[in-house]
């Protein structure tokens, strides 16, 4: 069959790839110059030092399978996220873990006792958090919430954490020990030279045309027997029904030499600082050395019209017009939605791969496939 893709990213590369390991003749059109979506690393021609073009990507899995798959395609070296935070005029460790508890309350907690502490602080009336806010006073309580994710939080998603839902502060786990991996999967790396290059090694295959720096008209199928959309949901419509909300980025570059920051993730949650975070990206190849250093302040803001999207704004009390986009894109015929922005999915690396997979397995029954 013949299929198009809209978007070279992670999403298509997985079903592409195994699409066209199937046989069929795979067109992939990517509207940038170059492959790997918002994944995208590239070096930097002045340092050397590889860059996380659209911010810091850290692959991290539970995942085997997906472990497996993206090592068949890319060297993975050893990485762990330890990200820092400054606010209030110090720096903590984050997630919040013993030491940002024992720091940040001037205390000296075993586990134990830390979690007696945080516990009596917490608010024992919410029983069903409906909101971030919410998610955060009954398990942190309010001091350790508003020093590191009230401001951070409304930088971030441009509301206030009561109208995001609770799913997003999950993302993060609260530690009654050291640990300060940000990440709690068995499976943590980076690609050795970066997501592009392994991108374009799963794109690598006969079977697959990539035609960069061009976009597919939305809401035609073209000549393909088949589409996967991995655009913006509402994009393939035409907006029709309004306009689903994204968040998107700017990048500041900090002019510095040597290592500026020490470490590759430092979090702003204070709210008089504009920006969310600045990323040292050299430290994501600690394996590397460099003399020169790449640092960007990174600020978030409503997603306008020619903007890249990074984030769906996912609503605490649901989402009447995404409902009714997710019904429209079900009926569609021909058409696959995928991706973070096709799905409207706050997904990882790692489950965006996972639901690619499944998709994949979903076409290929349905389509009497490999
Ligand atoms: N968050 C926060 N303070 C922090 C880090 C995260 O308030 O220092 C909140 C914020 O709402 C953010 C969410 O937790 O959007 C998820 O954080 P994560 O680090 O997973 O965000 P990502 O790296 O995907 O942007």
């Amino acid at each position: 069959m013949r299929i198009g893709m809209a978007g070279a990213g992670l999403s298509c590369a997985v079903i592409g790839r195994g699409l066209a390991e199937d046989g069929h003749r795979v067109t992939i059109f990517e509207e940038r110059d170059h492959v790997g979506g918002n994944c995208h690393t590239e070096r930097d021609a002045a340092t050397g030092v590889m860059v996380h073009r659209y911010g810091p990507h850290i692959f991290h899995t539970d995942d085997a399978e997906v472990w497996a798959y993206v090592n068949r395609f890319a060297r993975f070296l050893p990485y762990v996220n330890r990200v820092k935070a400054t606010t209030g005029g110090r720096v903590y460790s984050l997630p919040i873990n013993l030491l940002t508890i024992n720091q940040f309350f001037g205390a000296t907690f075993t586990p134990d006792e830390a979690r007696d502490f945080i516990a009596a602080q917490a608010d024992r009336s919410i029983a069903e958090p409906r909101n971030f806010e919410e998610q955060a006073l009954k398990f942190i309580g309010r001091p350790l919430y508003e020093a590191f994710f009230l401001g951070y939080t409304r930088k971030q998603w441009g509301c206030e954490p009561t109208a995001i839902p609770a799913s997003i502060l999950k993302r993060l786990p609260v530690r009654f020990n050291y640990d300060d991996n940000y990440f709690s999967h068995r499976f943590q790396g980076m690609p050795e030279e970066g997501y592009t290059r392994m991108i374009a090694a799963m794109l690598d295959h006969p079977n697959i045309e990539v035609h960069l720096g061009r976009s597919m008209q939305p809401g035609d199928r073209g000549p393909f027997d088949h589409l996967f959309w991995a655009g913006p949901l509402d994009a393939w419509f035409g907006h029709r029904l309004g306009r689903l909300q994204y968040r998107t980025l700017d990048f500041e570059r900090i002019e510095a030499k040597g290592d500026a920051q020490g470490c590759a993730v430092m979090n702003y949650p204070d709210e008089a600082v504009p920006w969310t975070r600045i990323t040292e990206h050299k430290h994501f190849s600690p394996w590397e050395e460099h003399e020169g250093t790449v640092l960007f302040r990174e600020y978030s803001r409503a997603c306008g019209e020619g903007d890249i999207p990074y984030y769906p704004v996912h609503r605490a009390e649901g989402d009447d017009l995404l409902d009714r986009y997710q019904a429209l894109a079900a009926a569609e015929e021909g058409v696959t939605f995928i991706g973070r922005m096709g799905t409207y999915r706050y997904l990882d690396m790692d489950v965006a791969i996972r639901a690619a997979m499944d998709a994949l397995r979903d076409w290929r029954r349905r389509h009497g496939g490999a």
